[in-house]
């Protein structure tokens, strides 16, 4: 029987990461996958996505190009050629993921895994015996049992990223990111776009006020907040209202976006406790059989594909590194990547006020910025907060809604991991001109001390 120091199941964000660390320690790996490198992520979630909203985008910004100095004749979007691009972009990274496999002396199978116990795994009619276990097999999109939810034109974020045709009327239910940026993506590309939510604010774990905001910039499309859909049918949307009230609307094509669930099927007779979000995992990232560790949307902890990576590194480090790495939550950041883009990391004033936690913020129009005038103009929508704790100034939050919010996000995390408080980032010096500034002059409106 061939034995490897580690199996790795899923080759996604999570787990082609893990197979990677675990491979230029010099250890034996395993990656086993049913389908293509790369997992949703790749295939079928961030990589495709953002292809597609780039197209829209750049449509978008033709049309609008004549009041900067830029005269275009006609402007089209064919969407044959936007999917041709974004598959483009998947093959190449496809490739990328399986040179950083070889690079690392990764075996790969594709094939569907079947966990026998802690230390065998099989493939087809083949047993392979391991030392560690690595599952990162994760996650896929809940159709609730909703009356007509089966019928062809429903389809969820894996059918819509195949479509061959720009739909006349789309009604996306569920206002989560996956929801919002499908809305951005058609509705810049002229399709009718309803959103239904069932809450009462489109994005959950975004800040109230730039929730607003998305949704009054989203022109193009009508939501309809504390609405439960209650049937589909071919032509409609059947919903009652957050008065009660019976209500429809047309329909050529409707997206599921309700929520996603890990892929845990055929590990819970290994004995591992497995509850509704996913595979339960320490802070290691190990679960409750010392040798198993479950790594990204499988555990549920976050469904992010950075956050799947940043487990994989966590597993490795604790089953194999010098060092034992804990995984952190509280500085993980996230985006969507619509017209216009947000991004957050760390704490809303709401959560910050569930858990007690004394604050401040500030809140600055991103209209008050050079570089956002310049391409943007005084009409432009965009914000930037802001929020520390209220006694000691650490920063404990920031959010954006604008351009470049997805690329700047990243220094707001180091901010928060680095625990910086206002007056140290008030001592940064930031490039000018460029969007990013406001984070500084938030800083400085919170506190113009020198
Ligand atoms: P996955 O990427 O789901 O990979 C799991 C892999 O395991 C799959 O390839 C699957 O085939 C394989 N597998 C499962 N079971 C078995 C088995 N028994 N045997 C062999 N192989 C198996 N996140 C972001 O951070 N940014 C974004 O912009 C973003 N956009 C998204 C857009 C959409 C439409 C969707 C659906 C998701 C998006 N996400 C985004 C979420 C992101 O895709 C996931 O968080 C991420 O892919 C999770 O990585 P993972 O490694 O846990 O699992």
């Amino acid at each position: 029987m061939e034995s490897f120091d580690l199996i790795v199941i899923g080759s996604g964000p999570g787990g082609y990461v893990a197979a990677e660390r675990a491979g230029a320690l010099g250890k034996t790996v395993l990656l086993i996958e049913k389908e293509q490198y790369g997992g949703v992520c790749t295939n079928h979630g961030c990589i495709p996505t953002k292809s597609l909203l780039n197209s829209a985008k750049l449509y978008v910004h033709a049309k609008e190009a004549a009041q900067f100095g830029v005269q275009t004749e006609s402007v089209s979007f064919n969407l044959a050629d936007a999917m041709a691009w974004k598959e483009e972009t998947i093959k190449t990274l496809r490739s990328g993921i399986e040179f950083l496999m070889k690079s690392n002396k990764v075996q790969t199978l594709f094939g569907e895994a079947l966990v026998l116990d802690a230390h065998h795994v099989q493939v087809g009619e083949t047993v392979y015996e391991t030392s560690y276990l690595i599952l990162a097999t994760g996650s896929s999109s809940v159709v609730p049992p909703i009356p007509g939810s089966r019928l062809d034109h429903v389809l969820t974020s894996d059918g819509i990223l195949e479509l061959k045709e720009i739909p006349a009327s789309l009604v996306i239910i569920g206002g989560g990111v996956i929801g919002i940026e499908f809305a951005s993506f058609f509705s810049m590309i002229g399709t009718k776009v309803t959103v239904i939510e069932m809450m009462s604010e489109i994005l959950p774990m975004m800040d109230a006020e730039f929730a607003k905001l998305m949704r009054r910039e989203l022109k193009a499309v009508d939501f309809h907040l504390g609405c439960k859909v209650e049937e589909i049918t071919a032509e409609a949307v059947l919903y009652t209202d957050a008065k009660g009230q019976k209500q429809s609307v047309q329909a050529s094509l409707v997206l599921m976006s309700v929520g996603r669930r890990p892929n845990t099927q055929g590990l819970e007779k290994l004995g591992l406790d497995i509850e509704r979000r996913g595979v339960v995992v320490n802070d290691r990232m190990q679960t409750n059989l010392a040798t198993v560790y479950a790594i990204g949307d499988v555990n549920g902890r976050s469904l992010l594909a950075h956050s799947a990576s940043r487990m994989a590194e966590v597993a490795v480090s604790n089953i194999f590194g010098s060092k034992a790495m804990h995984m952190r939550y509280h500085a993980i950041p996230w985006a969507v990547y619509g017209n216009p883009e947000a991004a957050g990391c760390g704490l809303t004033e709401t959560e910050a006020g569930k858990l007690g936690i004394p604050v401040r913020s500030q809140t600055v129009q991103m209209r008050s910025n050079g570089r956002f005038l310049a391409e943007h103009g005084k009409k432009g929508a965009g914000l930037v907060k802001v929020i520390c704790h209220a006694e000691t100034s650490v920063i404990l939050g920031i959010h954006l809604l604008g351009p470049y919010s997805s690329e700047m996000i990243w220094g707001a995390a180091a901010l928060i991991e680095a625990e910086l408080r206002v007056q140290d980032v008030k001592e940064i010096v930031f490039p000018h001109p460029s969007v990013s500034e406001l984070i500084k002059d938030a800083c400085f409106a919170l506190d113009h001390t020198l």
